[in-house]
């Protein structure tokens, strides 16, 4: 655990997925903002009892998001802690199993990416949830703002306290660099663009970096990355909103998707996926070298068997050939997904409940 500012604590799990503990003003109160991918109530519970006392228990866990890396765990342990869950009011529809997230976008490129490609459908229904009120106000935390920053998740928020200008900035943007997934698991410290094939409109997502920058943040604490504070953290946010890097390519950059309190109302058509076609040539590649080795393993043979008394034929050989070759032309891949709401021109695919798994 490591803290972020006064009463303010970073559990990061596996390396790669964080959640904050949050002090109230009023002493032994906090709340839990996100909770990390399922399967780690357990740890989060642990590391409480930890930071607080054995037993202890939050007013209420706020989720900046419902992406699966912050809802992850928020039935589980609402029901343990017998407390409420929060979101904003554009994230419930995802949050109660009604809506899915825009699909993600593999084709921004980058490890993120590419790996969006085999995230596994979201689903959650949390029977305790409830929207954050309207305005700026944070339940329990007087000291903070709430801050809607969408393009990520349409209902995202940030928290900010002016006290002591301390941001829990979300996956608004990172403190890691997204693009690199070695340089997410080595945790190295970053300020950048956050969750690319998920980011469903990129002029929003800017725009929410804008307005991060403008407060100017001591220390910061985002979804994922290192905790940074001191005079990098300002200055890495503002550089970040300067030069925002909005891909070359991808099927938001031109035009967003459209979503409100309902789910999705439109996607743009997805653009050609590569990958598969790169994928193919790969697998063709591999197994013309693969044939050629193999003749030329067999004529070796060949001239072999007639100087050397023994079998002429050799059917491990030709077994070999087959199977080799059967599995280098099978290699295909299938590709993004598609969306069953309402789509702009172009192909779509039916199935788009693997959209939004989120970072
Ligand atoms: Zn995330
Ligand atoms: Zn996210």
């Amino acid at each position: 655990m490591q803290q972020v500012a006064a009463g303010v604590t970073q559990l990061q799990i596996q390396r790669f997925v964080n959640l904050y503990f949050v002090e109230t003003t009023t002493r032994g109160e906090w709340v839990l903002v996100d909770t990390g991918l399922p399967g780690h109530a357990k740890d989060i519970i642990a590391a409480a009892n930890q930071l607080f006392y054995v037993g202890t228990t939050p007013v209420a866990i706020l989720l900046t998001h419902g992406h699966m890396d912050h809802a992850g765990n928020a039935q589980e342990l609402s029901e343990h802690w017998n407390v409420p869950v929060y979101a904003h009011r554009l994230e419930l529809t995802f949050l109660t199993g009604k809506a899915v997230y825009p699909p993600a976008d593999p084709t921004v490129g980058g490890s993120l990416g590419f790996a969006s490609r085999f995230f596994p459908p979201q689903s959650f229904n949390l029977s305790r949830v409830q929207a954050l009120p309207e305005g700026a106000e944070v339940p329990y935390l007087p000291g903070w703002q709430m801050i809607h920053v969408p393009g990520h998740a349409p209902g995202q928020v940030a928290l900010f306290r002016t006290e002591d200008k301390t941001l829990l900035g979300a996956d608004a943007f990172a403190t890691a660099c997204h693009d690199s997934i070695p340089s997410l698991m080595l945790q190295l410290p970053k300020i950048s663009r956050a969750g690319t094939p998920f980011n469903y409109d990129w002029e929003a997502t800017h725009a929410s970096v804008v307005e991060l920058a403008n407060l100017e943040p001591n220390a910061i604490g985002c979804g994922h990355g290192p905790v940074i504070t001191g005079p990098e953290a300002a200055a890495g946010l503002t550089r970040l909103a300067r030069n925002f890097p909005v891909p070359a390519q991808g099927r938001y950059v031109a035009q967003p998707a459209r979503t409100d309190a309902d789910g999705v109302q439109f996607v743009p058509p997805e653009v050609p996926d590569t990958l598969p076609r790169s994928l193919a040539v790969v697998g063709i590649g591999a197994a013309v070298i693969g044939l050629a080795a193999l003749l030329t393993s067999q004529r070796r043979t060949r001239r072999a068997t007639r100087y050397v008394p023994g079998p002429r034929y050799n059917a491990d050989l030709d077994e070999g050939y087959y199977s080799g070759y059967g599995t280098g032309s099978r290699q295909t891949h299938s590709g993004s997904h598609g969306h069953r709401v309402v789509t702009g021109p172009g192909p779509s695919r039916p199935d788009w409940r693997r959209g939004g798994v989120g970072s």
